[in-house]
């Protein structure tokens, strides 16, 4: 049991989430014992070479929580929060997630604790075939395959593949989010943005409300949240804010992302876009908007926050950034919260098409992808909505209701539990 408290590390937070939803499931402590905790954890000592000629020495990590459902899944993010308690909430996050969607997989996640501002390209590339060189034995297409987080994307995942590939022969499957030419697949550096859409636009549909009538607002302009502003913007909602690490950006008839994107190639940052008026980056999520979209890192909104939000809604496109603190002052003051494992699922899901091209040695057209995509997470959205209503219980118990029982009923077939 994990009790409510503000000061739960992101670790016990998921723990809180868990037994929150298997207290009510009546789950057995035993089983219980199985599903919460980690299959394998790694910590690898990473010595990278800088370019002035000095060492430095930085630490990787890589989570496998749980496999009972398929091969274990999920990114790896590069980041100085990145310690084993964060990596391990996170993959345990993955494995409710692919478990909600109904992808094949189980859950994992990688961390290398840096900050990558403070590398140089080369650098970078070589603590990332560092990072994959010390952790590539627990690798491999049927075993656990990797994919972007925060601070990784389709370049990573090519060095990725190719530091893999030395030691194992060439097998792109083994990590997703890849670039195209190199057996990545089309649409999935947008999939995350794009399934957190259609998410805003299930809610929508099931509150009556219309995109042109809603406004929001987005923190964090990396890959997830440039592409859900993008996507809003072009299905009519009215996109006011968004930030990234430099700064926040408001402007209360709608920012035009077109011209934003034009803007951050220049400037590498949001702030000082002229179409809009520059903000403090904690003043976005407190700003009076339909709907609030954490896009970027976790605990983001907390017991210090959760009582100025304004908005009706919050859709989590970022893992993690509601404390089960403030997920009860939210839900007590009528807030939605669209939880991480539903609304930024697309991510994942996208990757699974790709891991199944790989193997296939196929390649799906865009709109094939998208399609699917589109199934898959209308699908969720609508099995985590009838579950909320039957139970009376918010889309996060549901949510996790759903990938807790999913896991459960598995672990208990192949002889687990
Ligand atoms: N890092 C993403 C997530 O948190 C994607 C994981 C994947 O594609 O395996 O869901």
């Amino acid at each position: 049991m994990v009790e409510l408290s503000t000061d739960l590390s992101p670790y016990e937070a998921v723990q809180y989430f868990f037994h929150d939803v298997a207290d009510q499931l009546g789950i057995d402590d035993q089983t219980r014992a199985v599903l919460n905790g980690t299959y394998r954890e790694i910590r690898v000592q990473l010595p990278v070479r800088r370019d002035d000629g000095g060492l430095e020495t930085y630490y990787g990590y890589r989570v496998q929580h749980n496999g009972a459902r398929g091969p274990y899944k999920g990114g790896v993010r590069f980041h100085p929060t990145a310690d084993l308690d964060e990596v391990r909430a996170l993959a345990s996050l993955m494995t409710w997630k692919t478990a909600l969607v109904d992808v094949p997989f189980g859950g994992a996640k990688g961390g290398v604790q840096v900050d990558p501002s403070t590398l140089s390209r080369a650098e970078h590339e070589r603590l990332t075939r560092r990072y994959m060189s010390q952790v590539s034995y627990i690798i491999g297409k049927k075993r656990d395959i990797m994919a972007p987080d925060m601070n990784t994307n389709a370049q990573t995942m090519a060095w990725m593949m190719d530091a893999w590939g030395r030691a194992h022969g060439h097998e792109p499957a083994i990590v997703t989010g890849k670039p195209v030419p190199l057996g990545g697949s089309k649409g999935r550096e947008a999939a995350t943005g794009r399934g957190t859409v259609m998410v805003l636009d299930e809610a929508a549909k099931q509150h009556d409300w219309t995109p042109e009538d809603l406004t929001v607002a987005i923190q964090g302009y990396g890959n997830v949240g440039s592409w859900t502003a993008r996507l809003a913007a072009e299905r009519g909602y009215r996109v006011l804010a968004v930030s990234d690490v430099d700064g926040a950006i408001h402007a209360p008839d709608g920012i035009s992302t077109d011209m934003l994107d034009k803007h951050v190639k220049e400037a590498g940052t949001v702030a000082g876009f002229e179409g809009a008026e520059d903000i403090e980056g904690d003043a976005l999520l407190e700003l009076d908007v339909d709907v609030l979209i954490p896009a970027a890192l976790g605990e983001v909104i907390n017991h210090t926050n959760a009582d100025e939000i304004r908005a009706r809604m919050i859709i989590e496109a970022a893992n993690n950034p509601v404390t089960p603190v403030a997920d009860r002052i939210l839900t007590d003051s009528g807030v939605i919260v669209i939880p991480d494992i539903l609304a930024n699922a697309g991510g994942v899901t996208v990757s699974y098409f790709e891991w199944t091209q790989n193997i296939q040695e196929f390649q799906w057209s865009e709109e094939e992808v998208n399609e699917q995509l589109s199934r898959y997470m209308r699908t969720a959205y609508r099995k985590v909505r009838e579950r909320a209503e039957d139970l009376e219980t918010t889309m996060r118990r549901a949510a996790f209701a759903i990938g807790i029982s999913e896991v459960a009923e598995v672990a208990r077939l192949r002889g687990y539990v």
